[in-house]
């Protein structure tokens, strides 16, 4: 009889784990048991000896996270690794990454190499797995562009699957990973198509401003990625100096009468036509409610980006939600517009 071999790979598991230092918001809790897989077969693994009925939370970098309280159950942060190219044609190249991989790693090793298609995600915190999830975007370019597939574990069967890109339900920060299949799939690797001739998107405002005015053939990947940090680090506070989740919330899309009508009353008004209507700046509902800069106890909206709420010290996610809940209330009362909460709730 043939023996079943060793499962590969380690996991990393801790007890009354605190995750303050493992969310961005650096909101004070703890997980009671905090597993680290580095493999797949580590993975299945441990979901294997756990006892289905207890919850299951997964987190990457915690930066897109507002935890409300102690996380029940079994918490996983993948720390499966590794990046590389997988394949290549005359015109592309496919390069996988595991889910752990810090993403920003993952673009400038992709820059590095030459390789057209995550510049303008520089910088987004977090980790390759998490990207899916909420379809990072920034600078007019989102991860849904470049995505070719991504593989999942189910959580019940720990059966391994690929998705294409097509066939994971992307729009704006939202996936069916998100949405419809939330909690039953763990993202444990992804795959990209990038270009090896660049093509760089620099239709949004500040790559514009830069570069707008060169050709194609003058435009490289590493400028663009150069570029996009500065601005990033010029506008965003730095997590680990002043503790935010970025942006707090999504951008609203309103009817395109709706949109038509606050022109009206608001001149300025910072809006980009949709397919399915009028997209609004969060921040700057934000700042004409008045919120720009402004506290409410340890936390605030931020003084240079109103956008981002950020935590002075010491605050709990009972500060967090009242504040996300007053702006909310505001920027409804002055817009008539509802704002959607960006960072996941957990638990
Ligand atoms: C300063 C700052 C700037 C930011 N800028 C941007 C930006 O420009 N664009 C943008 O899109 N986002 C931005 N974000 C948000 C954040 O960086 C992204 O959402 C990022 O992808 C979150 O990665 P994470 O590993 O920290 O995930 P976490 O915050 O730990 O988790 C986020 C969600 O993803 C789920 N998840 C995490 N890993 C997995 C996995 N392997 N399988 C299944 N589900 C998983 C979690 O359950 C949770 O629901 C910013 C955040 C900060 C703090």
């Amino acid at each position: 009889m043939s023996q079943a071999a060793p499962p590969t790979g380690s996991v990393d598991q801790i007890c009354d784990a605190d995750l303050t230092s493992l969310n961005t918001l650096r909101l004070p809790a703890r997980a009671h048991r905090l597993a680290r897989p580095t493999t797949l077969d580590a993975l299945s693994q441990v979901l294997a000896e756990r006892n289905p009925a207890e919850p299951l939370f997964v987190i990457g970098e915690g930066s897109n996270l507002v935890i409300r309280s102690d996380l029940p159950g079994l918490t996983l942060s993948l720390a499966i690794d590794g990046m590389a190219q997988v394949k290549e044609d005359d015109t592309h190249v496919w390069v996988a990454a595991g889910a752990g991989v810090h993403w920003d790693d993952l673009v400038d090793w992709t820059v590095e190499q030459g390789w057209q298609g995550l510049e303008n995600l520089s910088l987004i915190p977090g980790t390759a797995g998490a990207a899916p999830f909420q379809n990072i975007g920034a600078y007019g370019v989102e991860l849904s562009q470049v995505l070719e597939q991504v593989t999942v574990m189910d959580v019940v069967t720990a059966q391994v699957d690929h998705f294409a890109g097509h066939e994971c339900e992307f729009s704006y920060r939202d996936s069916r990973f998100k949405s419809r299949d939330r909690g039953r799939y763990i993202i444990t690797g992804i795959e990209l198509r990038l270009n090896k001739t660049p093509q760089c998107n620099v239709s949004y405002g500040p790559l514009k401003a830069r570069f707008g005015h060169l050709s194609q053939a003058d435009i490289s990947p590493a400028a663009v990625r150069e570029h996009v940090i500065a601005v990033r680090q010029s506008k965003l506070p730095d997590p680990a100096v002043l503790a935010n989740a970025g942006s707090f919330f999504k951008n609203p899309v309103v009817t395109k009468e709706q949109g038509d009508a606050l022109k009206v009353r608001f001149a300025d008004l910072v809006a980009y036509a949709q397919a399915d209507g009028v997209k609004l700046a969060a921040g700057w509902l934000i700042e004409q409610a008045g919120w720009k800069g402004k506290r409410l106890g340890p936390v605030g909206m931020h003084s240079e980006q109103a956008l981002v709420l950020v935590n002075h010290g010491a605050a709990t996610s009972a500060d967090v939600v009242a504040l996300a809940e007053a702006v909310r209330a505001d920027v409804q009362a002055t817009f008539g517009v509802s704002l959607e909460q960006e960072p996941v709730l957990l638990p």
